[in-house]
């Protein structure tokens, strides 16, 4: 029997807002519908993690208090998620996931938690002003629709050359200044959107085309 398509979802119990969980189960459809069998981890906290055994990584949103938990033990898999994304394989993380992958998350209390440290960005909470409401986003691979809620803005690191996701033409995306919705970076994609993202079909497909590379290079280093 072929090997399943392995998929990573990083704390499903602990980081899920808005429908987020949507994206992992929008993969799945693509790809049965494929002809491959998925299976889902969750990978909680104290589980081990290994990103040589999966296909793909799926890190969903969470709100200020889940994130400082999840923030401490995530450091744990520091380095497999780093060789992971230098790699070129793929990954989505949403909103809170996509701010851990960043330096560092200021939150709404004022302390400070460290994120992965894997991307040059780092995002900042601001009271004042939650960015809520509908985004539609230009992206490579066409225009997205989606839906935001948060209140860390995100900036890339100065002399950083980290490319977002897209362009804003309706929300916030990344923060009120930039004009700019996540982050693209060899095949891992960090956004804000939720809804989930994935019911755009552009997006979905792309990244279903990434899992099965991924998924055949791996299976092909297995057999080998
Ligand atoms: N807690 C973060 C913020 O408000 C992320 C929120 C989320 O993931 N939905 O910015």
């Amino acid at each position: 029997m072929s090997q399943p398509i392995k998929m990573a979802y990083l704390y499903e119990d602990l980081m899920n807002t808005y429908g987020d969980s949507g994206d992992v189960k929008i993969l799945r459809y693509l790809l049965n519908n494929q002809g491959y069998q998925v299976q889902v981890d969750n990978i909680s906290l104290n589980d081990e993690f290994d990103t040589n055994e999966y296909d793909f990584v799926f890190f969903g949103g969470g709100q200020d208090f889940e994130q400082s938990i999840v923030a401490k033990d995530l450091q744990r898999h520091r380095e497999t998620l780093q060789d992971y994304i230098e790699a070129g394989k793929p990954m989505l993380a949403i909103c809170g996931g996509y701010q851990l992958l960043g330096d560092y998350y200021r939150m709404s209390d004022g302390t400070t938690i460290d994120g992965l440290g894997i991307l040059p960005l780092h995002t900042i909470f601001k009271a004042d002003s939650r960015m809520i409401g509908n985004t539609h986003v230009k992206t490579p691979w066409g225009d997205i629709r989606a839906f935001e809620n948060h209140s860390g803005r995100t900036y890339f690191d100065e002399g950083s050359d980290l490319k977002p996701l897209g362009e804003v033409i309706e929300g916030y995306g990344n923060n009120p200044e930039d004009k700019q919705e996540g982050l693209h970076y060899k095949n891992t994609i960090g956004s804000y959107s939720h809804g989930p993202i994935l019911r755009n079909d552009n997006i979905a497909e792309a990244i279903a085309k990434m899992i099965i590379e991924n998924h055949q290079a791996r299976v092909q280093a297995l057999e080998k």
